[in-house]
């Protein structure tokens, strides 16, 4: 195996294992967060952090993993990369680097995107007495969740999905599913009716690690938009945000934004990011996510339709369940060679670049 490829594992338990010895190896030690739910083979799930450097120097980078579950594989490899290849000893002295470990493990372990409670952890960060609305969804979502997967359900769905599109156009289409809705729990993209067991944990880390600090820069990993291979890193508001010009300095201008039609994404609703705002409210906050390529768009959602199918009406052990499963796991882990090594080269070269642009303030 490439020396790139082993810093990548092909279940949450090995990624985990790989994370611990690498921050061991490193000197560094591990903050482990409890999940109440175990994995598939009855063992224990964590979120697990590592603090390099000064807990008081003035500057944190804060790499976040697995806010959606499956997407795991990437981050996890890039982060026990960075450990292992001592990148978080490239820090400046006047910073300290944050990781965490599979921020929603449940997703991971079991190969979802969403965490225990098919929670978007991505969209979970708003305020739950007054959720956003997303009217589109509501009308699609008899076609998202057909009654059965193989059979004339799924078909007439398909029909109907097909008809929304030549009507709305894709982008329209891939929003109205995509941005966040508060009103289907057993549906995709679902944000929650409260803070889900990943937030509050996101919450209680940076409240002890980032809440002192005078800049805070944050990426988070995640895969399945846009080219393959290709890592887009995108910011969540618009281009006349300090953020983004700030974020567009660091990196050269190649940050993405929904608001003006850059971003592989579409704009979205509670977002982790906003955490960062929440919990560090006096640091300057520099918060991006780095988005990978997998498959094209449509096999993404995809395989993100028939998990969710498969967890609201049918049954994960049978063999439609496990041909599911490895559907969604290529959908979000592109694992060979090639992939991993453009996920690492990418990973390191984004890492950089933010490290230099917070220290230099
Ligand atoms: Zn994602």
């Amino acid at each position: 195996m490439a020396k790139t490829s082993s810093h990548f594992a092909g279940n949450y338990a090995e990624a985990r294992q790989k994370f611990l010895d690498a921050a061991k190896g490193a000197g560094l030690k591990v903050q482990s967060h409890a999940n109440p739910n175990k994995d598939p083979d009855g063992g224990a799930l964590f979120t697990d952090v590592v603090l390099a450097g000064d807990p008081r120097a003035p500057n944190l980078f804060v790499g976040t993993s697995a806010t959606h579950g499956v997407e795991g594989f990437c981050g996890s490899g890039a982060m026990v990369g960075f450990l292992r290849e001592g990148l978080t000893e490239e820090r400046p002295k006047d910073t300290a680097v944050l990781l965490v470990h599979a921020l929603n493990p449940h997703g991971f372990a079991h190969l979802r995107r969403v965490t225990e409670d098919n929670v978007d952890l991505n969209r979970n960060f708003v305020d739950h007495a007054a959720h956003p609305v997303n009217r589109d969804y509501a009308e699609i979502h008899p076609l998202l969740v057909p009654a059965d997967w193989n059979g004339p359900g799924r078909a007439k769905a398909e029909e109907g999905i097909k008809a929304y599109i030549a009507k709305n156009g894709h982008p329209a289409y891939q929003a109205a599913v995509s941005r966040g809705q508060y009103t289907h729990a057993d549906g995709l993209f679902f944000g929650g009716k409260g803070p889900t067991w990943s937030n509050r944990t996101w919450r209680a880390i940076l409240k002890e690690h980032g809440a002192g600090r005078k800049r805070v820069a944050a990426l988070d990993f995640h895969t399945g938009l846009g080219p393959r291979g290709y890592g887009e890193i995108q910011f969540e508001r618009g281009p006349s945000d300090p953020e983004y010009i700030r974020a567009q300095s660091w990196l050269g201008g190649e940050v993405t934004s929904p608001d003006d039609g850059t971003s592989t994404s579409a704009a979205l609703t509670g977002y982790m990011a906003l955490a960062v705002r929440d919990e560090c409210p006096n640091a300057e906050r520099t918060c991006l996510a780095l988005e990978y390529g997998t498959l094209p768009i449509d096999d993404v959602l995809g395989s993100i339709r028939a998990d969710n199918w498969l967890y609201a009406r049918g049954k994960v052990d049978s063999s439609q369940g496990k041909g599911i499963k490895r559907d969604i796991r290529a959908a979000f882990y592109g694992d060979d060679d090639a992939w991993k090594s453009d996920i690492w080269n990418r990973a390191v070269d984004v890492y950089r670049r933010m490290l230099t642009g917070l220290s230099a303030g």
